[in-house]
Order: structure tokens, then C-alpha cells, then sequence
């Protein structure tokens, strides 16, 4: 199987290509499909798995359907994590020129204030860091955001981020929704039926 038998259009063929991956893995060949038809999907995959590809892949072709500022928003549990995830939508977005903006704890919010002040059209954030910068930065909102990946839910949820989870939910506009979880818990459970609509779930 290739990606453009999975609906995946030329310029994102051209992309995985350069960057090796040659087959769909299968959480890939299972999600990508069915998130192209515009449905929200939970995928049940542990790291390793190329599940990262699996959610960007989707949000980037809807992307160059519609382009706008803060169109997707992935957030992660770790600054480590959202780095890689950060890495993979800018090597695979190069060739559909995608700002992607980062942030994450730790480092100077003057300077990712700067780079959202440039309206980025994926965020790859921390919970912690993005509701800081939507209560304190200027101009900044999620309004209009159309995709929202939770990545690692269980993980999210394991850290203790429920309360700035349910906080930043409420922020959030109707939207499509991705959540990635190794495991299913009763806390992944009811983090899905207050963030998804009617998913399909992906098991691999
Ligand atoms: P992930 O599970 O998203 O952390 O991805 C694990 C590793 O697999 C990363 O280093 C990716 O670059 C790589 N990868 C993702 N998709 C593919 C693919 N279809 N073929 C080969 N390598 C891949």
C-alpha cells in the first residue's frame, strides 16, 4: 500500500518520501483514511508506532484546502514530545511552506509571543504554556481553530493536566479532534466524550 492509495495528495507523497517513510505503517493505513473523510478518530498506538504521521498527515491536507492562522492545535505531555511533534510537522509541512509555532514551559514566552504574533498555522504546545499565552497574549486566540490532536491522552491525564485540560476545551470552537492514547482508562474515557464527536477508534 502507498500513502496515495490512502488519499494522500501528491505534495504530502512527495514529503513522506523524502524523509523515508516508503510504506503506511499501520496506524497510519488505518487512521489516515478515515480522518480524510473528516471523521474524528482516538487511535489506540504506542510511540514508535509513526502515529505522529498518522495525525499530521490528515490536519496538513485539510491545511492546504483552507489555509488560516492557528487552523490545527497538538498538544503533548512533555516538551520533549512536543519538540519531536513540532520536527515532523515542519519537515513534513516544508513542502506546503506550514509556520508551525512551539511552546512549551521552561524557555521565554517573549519570543513565542513573537513567533504567534507571526500567525502560525499549527501549534504544538504543552497545556501549561498555551493557556498561559491565551490568557496573557495579545491577539492570540484559538477562535477559529478547525483541528485539535491530543497526543499521549493518557499521559496528559497521568500529569495531572484534567483542570487545564477541561479550561482549554471550553476555549475551543467546534472542531475535528484526534486523540492518541498507548492505553484506554476510564479518565481517557470521559476525556473523549467531552472532546470527540462520534470518533472511530484505530486499534494496532
Ligand atoms: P512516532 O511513533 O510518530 O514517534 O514515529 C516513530 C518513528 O517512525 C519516527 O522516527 C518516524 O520518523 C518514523 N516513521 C513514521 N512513519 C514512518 C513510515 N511510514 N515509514 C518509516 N518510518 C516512519
Amino acid at each position: 500500500q502507498t500513502f496515495r492509495e490512502l488519499g494522500v495528495i501528491d505534495s504530502l507523497c512527495e514529503a513522506c518520501d523524502s524523509l523515508g517513510y516508503s510504506t503506511p505503517t499501520p496506524i497510519q493505513a488505518n487512521c489516515i483514511p478515515v480522518a480524510l473523510q473528516g471523521r474524528d478518530v482516538i487511535g489506540l498506538a504506542e510511540t514508535g508506532s509513526g502515529k505522529t504521521a498518522a495525525f499530521t498527515i490528515p490536519l496538513l491536507q485539510a491545511l492546504m484546502e483552507n489555509p488560516q492562522p492557528y487552523h490545527s492545535l497538538i498538544l503533548a505531555p512533555t516538551r520533549e514530545l512536543a519538540q519531536q511533534i513540532a520536527q515532523t510537522v515542519e519537515a513534513l509541512g516544508a513542502v506546503i511552506s506550514v509556520r508551525c509555532t512551539l511552546l512549551i514551559g521552561g524557555v521565554d514566552m517573549i519570543p513565542q509571543a513573537i513567533s504567534l504574533g507571526k500567525k502560525p498555522h499549527v501549534i504544538v504546545a504543552t497545556p501549561g504554556r498555551l493557556l498561559d499565552h491565551l490568557e496573557n497574549t495579545k491577539g492570540f486566540s484559538l477562535r477559529h481553530l478547525k483541528y485539535l490532536v491530543l497526543d499521549e491522552a493518557d499521559r496528559l491525564l497521568d500529569l495531572d493536566f484534567g483542570p487545564i485540560l477541561d479550561k482549554l476545551l471550553r476555549l475551543l470552537p467546534s472542531r475535528k479532534t484526534y486523540l492518541f492514547s498507548a492505553t484506554m482508562s476510564s479518565k481517557v474515557e470521559s476525556l473523549q466524550r467531552a472532546s470527540l464527536s462520534n470518533p472511530v477508534k484505530i486499534s494496532v
